[in-house]
């Protein structure tokens, strides 16, 4: 197996382009498809996304963060006003909800950017190919 030089890549402005949406490579082309849906291929610079593996991660990274942004402004509210609880879940229930969508994108954009930049999975030109899920 020849190893080949890759140059190297900003992580940290590739994850940035990627939580915006666009591809880490031009900065240009969409990086997504849908909602969640990343493109197999940039529609400007034509960079492959279609190895990315972000699997869970994005999911766990959002329950994470809004988790703990949640739970921490549940308990300053109790402890501080001591609401009744119909206004709890009025307030943290829709609240829960439109903070993991508007989460979840970004953190998937620069989860998949953050795969591009390191060469992780099939983003590596040295790595092995796939072998095609049956
Ligand atoms: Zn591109």
């Amino acid at each position: 197996m020849a190893i080949t030089t890759k140059p190297g890549r900003n992580v940290f402005a590739a994850m940035r382009q990627g939580a915006l949406g666009r591809c880490p490579n031009c900065q240009k082309g969409k990086l997504f498809s849908g909602f969640l849906t990343v493109c197999d291929t940039c529609n400007v610079c034509g960079e492959n996304y279609s190895h990315h593996r972000a699997d869970d991660a994005p999911p766990y990274f959002t329950i994470f963060i809004v988790g703990h942004l949640v739970v921490s402004l549940v308990i300053w509210a109790e402890v501080t006003f001591r609401p009744e609880l119909w206004i709890h879940m009025v307030i943290w229930i829709p609240l829960t909800i439109a903070m993991s969508l508007a989460f979840l994108r970004p953190i998937k954009g620069a989860i998949v950017a953050l795969q591009w930049a390191n060469y992780m999975h099939g983003f590596d030109p040295d790595s092995e190919p796939e072998i095609p899920a049956e």
